[in-house]
């Protein structure tokens, strides 16, 4: 082990410590390593099964790939979610019925990301079961897939009061959790759905037109941006710039868009 470490190395240690911190696991202990070789070792909440093993001696080095893959996702995730609690970091808890946590399948190839919980989201405790919801999953079948192929989560877990936009310092206090699930998910695209939810993930501050039709790298995911449903309903005329959007996620993973029954 070198006596000290250089400053790009430090940095990486730095940004896999708190990965792992993100993940909730908090614990760290030394443990002897062969020359050359460093290992964190990673003990409390979750095991050590829970994350592919850098194995001293092992010739990999700890930083040999970019972020570590966690085995037991829905694990992970409870972790998440019991780390939020009975948030009430931000002021919207208080108008909340339900923490809207996410859904979908832990291993999907897509994540949605919208801005935060509407009035029926708040009430069934799920992303996009409203009218927008509707929308959006008429979007995952023309892809192809189901909803529950795909993971869904927002911005913000709370309801803002009469579904206003949510405020920088309640998405800056819910996002690190949001970065969490993105951590575990790992998807291989985000779809930023809307301008909230791209310029809180990209921190960039730009129009749509400006932040719409391209790829983004975004963690170990592309990222694309596209409208949101519900301006969508406001606004149909968008909904074929939104299919070109989807259509680049779908050739990015090779899905083809289902065959239309006769009369469709
Ligand atoms: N709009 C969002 O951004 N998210 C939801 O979950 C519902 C509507």
């Amino acid at each position: 082990m070198p006596k000290s470490l250089d400053d790009a190395t430090k940095k990486q240690l730095a940004a896999r410590v708190n990965f792992y911190r993100e993940m909730g696991i908090y614990d760290f202990y030394r443990r002897p390593v062969e020359e050359g070789a460093l290992a964190i070792a990673a003990s409390s909440r979750a095991s050590e099964d829970d994350i592919v093993p850098v194995t001293p001696g092992s010739g990999r080095s700890l930083f040999d790939s970019s972020l570590p893959v966690i085995q037991d996702k829905p694990a992970a995730l409870k972790i998440i979610r019991e780390d939020l609690g009975d948030c009430t970091r931000c002021r919207l808890h208080k108008g909340r019925m339900n923490l809207v946590f996410g859904v979908g399948n832990v291993n999907a190839d897509i994540m949605f990301v919208g801005e935060g919980p509407g009035a029926d989201e708040d009430a069934q405790g799920e992303p996009f079961v409203g009218r927008a919801g509707q929308l959006l999953n008429n979007m995952i079948s023309a892809m192809g897939l189901k909803r529950e192929d795909v993971y869904i989560a927002n911005v913000v877990k709370c309801r803002p009061p009469s579904n206003r936009t949510p405020e920088k310092d309640e998405c800056d206090t819910c996002s690190p959790f949001l970065m969490r699930q993105i951590d575990v998910i790992r998807p291989k695209v985000i779809v930023a759905l809307g301008a909230v939810a791209a310029k809180n993930l990209l921190a960039m501050n730009d129009s749509m037109a400006n932040l719409r039709g391209r790829w983004y790298d975004f963690r170990d995911s592309k990222l694309l941006v596209t409208y949101h449903p519900a301006y969508l309903l406001r606004d149909p005329r968008q909904k074929k710039e939104a299919w070109k959007d989807l259509q680049l996620v779908m050739k990015y993973l090779g899905l083809k868009a289902p065959a239309k029954a006769p009369g469709e």
